[in-house]
């Protein structure tokens, strides 16, 4: 599928280490950028207090999402410090087919599963200031274990060399700024030559 063609929607990849609040700057993007459409994925990790299932994921136990796998129903997924993550296909393309813009919020093997596909996407890493910054982020979070922070740290410096493989790249130090970045990208997206 032709992603950047100018009839069909920009597929726009927000990725990035986890901690790094991917999660704070989609949200205040949803409500700077309510003409962008969001992705909503599939996982089987617990909901987190105030979460709600078909708002901020589809939770599924993991035989629902095997099934969702054996089935082709994602695009993309991921196992992301001992659960499955995965973008479902069919609302994708169809957002993109009716020209439509779609945000993805994913972590970096699932990026770069959609880069293979898409290879036209918009590809945007968001980084911290610093990855002290960032340990200290998932602390504040307050939701992790010890053994489970140092698994999401570890995964988040493997991440942090995955830069090259993306278009853009914004740091998260203030969060209105960076979706300010966001929405600039956007913008010169639909402005490229190629997508006429
Ligand atoms: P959390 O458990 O903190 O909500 O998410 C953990 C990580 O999974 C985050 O980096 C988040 O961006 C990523 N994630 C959320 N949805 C998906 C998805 O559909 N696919 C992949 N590959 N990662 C996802």
């Amino acid at each position: 599928m032709k992603v950047n063609s100018v009839n069909e929607g920009l597929l726009i990849v927000i990725s990035g280490p986890s901690g790094v609040g991917k999660g704070t700057v989609c949200s205040r993007l949803r409500q700077k950028m309510p003409e962008l459409t969001y992705s909503i994925s599939a996982t089987t990790r617990a909901p987190r207090e105030g979460e709600m299932d078909g708002v901020s994921y589809f939770f599924k136990t993991v035989p629902e999402f095997k099934k969702m796998i054996e089935e082709d129903q994602l695009i993309e997924w991921a196992q992301y410090v001992g659960n499955y993550y995965g973008t479902p296909r069919r609302f994708v393309e169809n957002t993109l087919a009716s020209g439509q813009d779609i945000v993805l919020e994913i972590e970096v093997q699932g990026a770069m599963q959609v880069k293979e596909k898409f290879p036209q996407g918009v590809f945007i890493f968001l980084v911290p200031p610093s990855f002290e910054e960032l340990r200290q982020r998932i602390i504040n979070r307050g939701t992790e274990t010890e053994a489970l922070l140092n698994k999401r740290l570890e995964a988040a410096s493997d991440e942090l060399n995955q830069i090259k493989n993306y278009n853009y790249v914004v740091i998260n130090d203030e969060v209105d700024k960076a979706c300010e970045c966001i929405r600039a990208i956007v913008m010169a997206e639909h402005c490229r030559t190629d997508r006429l």
